[in-house]
Order: structure tokens, then sequence, then C-alpha cells
């Protein structure tokens, strides 16, 4: 079952997850809208919708295994897996080293055709550590999809075939010039109540 952005969006928006506001983020930079995907994903129905889309894309894919780095990943590669009858993985951490890894007694075989799922695609680094992950046991990725790509189109995923069920743009700004801030606007924290934050 195919899904348009606009639907993903209002998904999305209907379940509190794309907000517009002054906000400041984790990295201290100040932006004018907000995602917590969580609140999409704490929904069973709607994250079914949204992997029904994924799955539906993928279905020529003879995929065997679907695999999402941590923490959502492993909601979505749970669900679509799901969807497409076959096994679910997911990457962590890995135990020493930079990067991600199959734990737990995930095995992946050599030439398995695996696709990479995950919510949020922002730089594009759990998608590609992932398919890394998948890579070094010789396994195949034969697609990486995502919920939202909000890279601007600068993400990258190793060569793969790739798809985003939405892309959206979110701007953030240095606090020193964040326009919002020059028009006195109080700023807050995500998922605190809206309190006077000027500036970091
Ligand atoms: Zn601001």
């Amino acid at each position: 079952m195919g899904i348009s952005p606009a639907e993903v969006e209002e998904i999305f928006r209907a379940a509190g997850a794309f907000l517009d506001g002054h906000f400041v983020l984790s990295s201290g930079r100040h932006s004018p809208r907000y995602l917590e995907k969580f609140q999409v994903l704490q929904w069973p129905e709607s994250t079914e919708r949204l992997c029904a889309a994924i799955a539906g894309r993928a279905r020529d894919l003879r995929v065997e295994t679907v695999a999402g780095p941590t923490t959502g990943g492993i909601i979505l590669a749970h669900e679509v897996a799901r969807q497409l009858g076959v096994r679910a993985v997911y990457a962590e951490r890995a135990e020493s080293g930079p990067g991600r890894a199959f734990r737990r007694g995930f095995q992946l075989r050599p030439g398995e055709r695996v696709l990479v799922v995950d919510d949020i695609m922002s730089t594009g680094g759990s998608v590609d550590e992932t398919i890394a992950a998948v890579r070094a046991g010789g396994a195949e990725v034969v697609a990486a999809a995502v919920l939202v790509d909000r890279s601007g189109g600068s993400a990258h995923t190793a060569g793969v075939p790739y798809f985003a069920l939405w892309e959206v743009s979110i701007d953030s700004y240095d606090p020193l010039s964040c326009p919002q801030c020059a028009r006195g606007e109080p700023a807050r924290k995500p998922g605190t109540t809206p309190a006077a934050m000027k500036g970091a």
C-alpha cells in the first residue's frame, strides 16, 4: 500500500511527532521545527501503516532479512519483516571500536538479501553503520529505506538503492543568529513545558 509524503507528514503531525515552535535541540542549536519519532512509533497502528509503504516498495526485492539500527530501527525492522514474512535483526553499538554490529547471536550468511530500515535520516550515520555491519558478514544490502529524510539530500547510503517516505527540511540556527530569539520568542527544550529559555 503506497503512501504520499503529505500522508506521512499528517501521521507525524497527528501523533504530535512533528511540532512547530521554537526549540533548543540537544546540540544547543535552535530550530522552528522538531521531530520526535517515538511519538509516532508508540502507536502500532501508525507504525504498521508506515511500514506497509516500505514493505510494499520492497516486495519485489526478494528480501530475506530486515535490519535496522537501535533504537527506532528495531521497531521498524520488526514490523516491516512481519509484513514481508521474513525475519528482523538489529545493529547496535559495537562492543569495542566504532560503528555498529549484530550481537545477541544474530547471524547473517554470505549473500543473504537484507533490507536496511530506519526512522529518520539526519546525517545517514546510523544507516551507513548498519549497511557496513550487514556487509561485514558478507550479506548483501538490497535497499535502504527510511520514514523521514531530513538530511536535505546530503545523506549518502553507501551506494545502495535508497528511498524515503517523506523528505522534510528543518533549519537550525546558532542561538546568536536565531531569528526567533531576535524576535524575543521564548525557546524550549522538546519534552519540557514551555519556559523562557532564551539563548544558550
Ligand atoms: Zn532561538
